[in-house]
């Protein structure tokens, strides 16, 4: 389960982000995007930052998961198409040199915090 060190790093990450005079603060919601090629689980992830996130500045806050689908791009015949799992060949032409677009990222899109 490599989701502890995903949801140690958001935890930093968004902790870093809230301005020391805002200190302390309530986080309601931290908005991410995650890969689905990162193989994030979001019932795991969301129990470790909810285990993670005790005695930070982001406790209490709810992790909101968005997962953004795995895009390949041939580069050999420009076909795209929406990966299921693990390909390593266009589905088109069959050519093995294919790029990812989308699916790796893991990124917080957004800290809500209460007013
Ligand atoms: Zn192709």
């Amino acid at each position: 389960m490599h989701e502890m060190g995903i949801a140690l790093q958001i935890i930093e990450i968004a902790a870093a982000s809230i301005p020391a005079e805002m200190k302390p603060v309530q986080v309601e919601t931290i908005r991410i995007r995650v890969g689905k090629m990162s193989a994030v689980i979001p019932e795991n992830l969301n129990f470790c930052f909810e285990v993670a996130s005790k005695d930070t500045d982001v406790e209490g806050a709810t992790l909101c998961i968005d997962e953004v689908p795995v895009v390949a791009r041939c580069k050999s015949c420009n076909h795209q198409w929406t990966l299921s799992g693990p390909a390593f060949r266009c589905e088109s032409c069959q050519s093995g040199d294919i790029e990812l677009i989308s699916g790796q990222e893991l990124d917080i899109v957004s800290i809500e915090i209460a007013t």
